[in-house]
């Protein structure tokens, strides 16, 4: 990586401010219900402490408070938490930036130090010159180890790189050096799964890992606009009307640039999407008025095929409505036999990630991506503007 990271740089008596991404789920008493995120930071923040840095000043995002202070936002429930995960105590600021907040920083005991959350000001997500400079005076030097935001240029992402030295966390580092040498650099053959709701959440990724992947795989909700572009019958599946002629061209280019795309070959369909749906399996042909929620066994063996032999897997959207038990056996048996795989597994997506953890098979991938809307970013080919925005090595 051509990018300024962690250990490149010297932390000695620093006061470091770090953008990590604390934008944790909590339930309506506000309790934490799934502290993932901040139990990822953890090993940067660590190597900070154990380096030498005098303090650590943490700053992150929660919800959308839209550029107001509103209370069910506040990271204070974070700032415990990561105390507890830490076994220190954590000092947590009310505001993110101004004169009290630096002196606070000044005169901290404790040498981690949470800000308030960055919405709160709208001048976080318009990259203000202004509110960055004044982040900026807070710290020494800058480290980025949020990937879920690295999509966005915001004052805490973007705009402080202007003022101070940046660097990549080791979470960062980890995302790019994944996902980065999977697209530069693949062990071949190099597989893509795609699935998920929608063909146009994912034209950006299929266009661009078209001409970089041996083949494609094209499964769940997505899959039906292929499937009616190639003039099957698909019934009431899910169907983007005005995206089958862009379907029919990807097909076309596949096929020029010799690339294999997989589609389904069977369905589970049901008439109505319910938990309790009577459901069947059937062949190619969709009857009318069914709505293919899952892949079929056969669909399941002819995925599997392709897999086994695959050195690179990128999977990017989930192969049924995995969210029903019932419809969840596509994306769980395919998950299952990647697990087994020895290759390089790496998941992209918040909801292909959940679902890999929904099946606890988050310790046989190679790397689950911590990116949602970023991982799709960069399997786009698109630049990050976080990531540009570091001190080059
Ligand atoms: P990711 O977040 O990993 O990028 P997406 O958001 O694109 O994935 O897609 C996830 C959603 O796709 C899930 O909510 C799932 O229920 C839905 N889905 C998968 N297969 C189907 C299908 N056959 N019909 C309708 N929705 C589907
Ligand atoms: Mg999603």
């Amino acid at each position: 990586m051509d990018k300024l990271i962690v250990k490149d740089v010297d932390l000695k008596d620093k006061t470091v401010l770090m953008r990590v991404d604390f934008n944790v789920p909590q339930d309506a008493a506000l309790n934490i219900t799934d502290d993932t995120r901040i139990k990822a930071a953890v090993p940067t923040i660590k190597y900070v402490l154990e380096n030498g840095a005098r303090r650590l000043v943490l700053m992150s995002h929660l919800g959308r408070p839209d550029g107001k202070r509103v209370d069910k936002y506040s990271l204070r429930p974070v700032a415990q938490r990561l105390s507890g995960l830490l076994g220190e105590a954590v000092n947590f600021l009310d505001d993110c930036a101004g004169n009290e907040v630096k002196k606070a920083i000044d005169s901290s005991k404790e040498r981690v130090i949470l800000l308030e959350n960055l919405r709160y000001h709208p001048e976080e997500e318009a990259n203000d010159a202004d509110f960055s400079k004044q982040l900026s005076s807070l710290a020494d030097i800058y480290i980025n180890d949020a990937f879920g935001t690295a999509h966005r240029a915001h004052a805490s992402t973007e705009g402080v790189t202007h003022y101070l030295k940046a660097a990549a966390g080791l979470l960062l580092e980890k995302e790019i050096k994944y996902l980065g040498d999977a697209l530069i650099n693949p062990v071949r053959p190099f597989v893509v799964i795609l699935g998920g709701s929608k063909v146009s959440d994912k034209i950006g990724v299929i266009e661009n890992l078209l001409p970089k992947a041996d083949c494609i795989i094209i499964g769940g909700g997505m899959s039906y606009t292929f499937l009616k572009a190639q003039g099957k019958q698909i019934g009431n599946s899910k169907l983007e009307k005005e995206k089958i002629d862009l379907a029919k061209n990807i097909l076309e280019k596949a096929e020029e640039l010799k690339k294999e795309i997989l589609l389904p070959i069977d369905h589970v369909v049901v008439d109505n999407i319910a938990k309790d749906a009577r459901y069947e399996v059937v062949g190619e042909i969709i009857p009318d008025g069914k709505i293919a929620v899952d892949i079929g066994p056969k669909t399941i063996a002819l995925f599997k095929d392709k897999l086994r032999l695959a050195k690179t897997i990128v999977w990017n959207g989930p192969l049924g409505i995995f969210e029903m038990d019932v419809f969840s056996k596509g994306t769980e048996e395919i998950a299952e036999f990647i697990a087994c795989l020895k290759c390089v597994s790496i998941i992209g997506g918040g909801d292909t990630a959940a679902a890999v953890s929904k099946f606890k098979l988050e310790d046989k991938m190679t790397h689950i991506s911590t990116g949602g809307g970023a991982s799709l970013e960069f399997l786009e080919g698109k630049i990050l503007p976080g990531i540009v925005a570091l001190t080059d090595k």
